[in-house]
């Protein structure tokens, strides 16, 4: 999505809006495409004291397995952007800045960058998941198996075996 900003950089104060979705579904993280609902892109691009910024929020619904047990998760971010936009070159360029050649600005391009590099590494159903048991594979969160009170203590286990004979 290509955004015309000649207005705003040749009158001051004016504002454009932006309220837009973007299809992410395609997006591949980790194996998965979590961003399975459009990605809502809410804000606005305007013109100040001959300044130009572009300032919006991307709302992500991140649905992917959780990295312990499995169980589908949905969860929420909320991306700002904030950048100052420049239509040239200047000396005092920073990573905050984007140049935009002749007034246009690749608004997915933008979003989806930002969007990627926010996404977490790690998706948890709860941040203190208990995942599987690793012996019997069962879901801890709905309750605990059994598997780690039947777990006989070796030094025990010897001793009984001792008495046994
Ligand atoms: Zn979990
Ligand atoms: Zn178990």
């Amino acid at each position: 999505m290509i955004l015309d900003l000649r207005s705003l950089f040749v009158n001051d104060g004016e504002t454009l809006p932006l309220d837009c979705r973007f299809d992410m579904s395609e997006v591949d993280f980790f194996g998965t495409c979590p961003l399975r609902s459009p990605v809502s892109v809410k804000g606005s691009a305007f013109s100040r004291a001959g300044i130009v910024t572009l300032s919006v929020e991307c709302d992500c619904e991140y649905t992917a397995p959780c990295d312990r047990c499995g169980e589908v998760a949905v969860k929420h971010y909320n991306v700002p952007i904030e950048r100052v936009l420049v239509s040239q070159l200047e000396n005092d360029e920073n990573d905050e800045m984007i140049l935009v050649q002749d007034f246009k600005l690749d608004l997915y391009e933008l979003v989806y960058t930002e969007v990627v590099l926010a996404m977490p590494s790690k998706h948890l159903c709860t941040k203190d998941c208990k995942g599987l048991c690793f012996k019997c594979g069962k879901n801890l969160n709905d309750g605990p198996c059994g598997c780690a009170t039947k777990e006989v203590d070796p030094r025990l286990k010897a001793l009984a075996e001792l008495l046994e004979n």
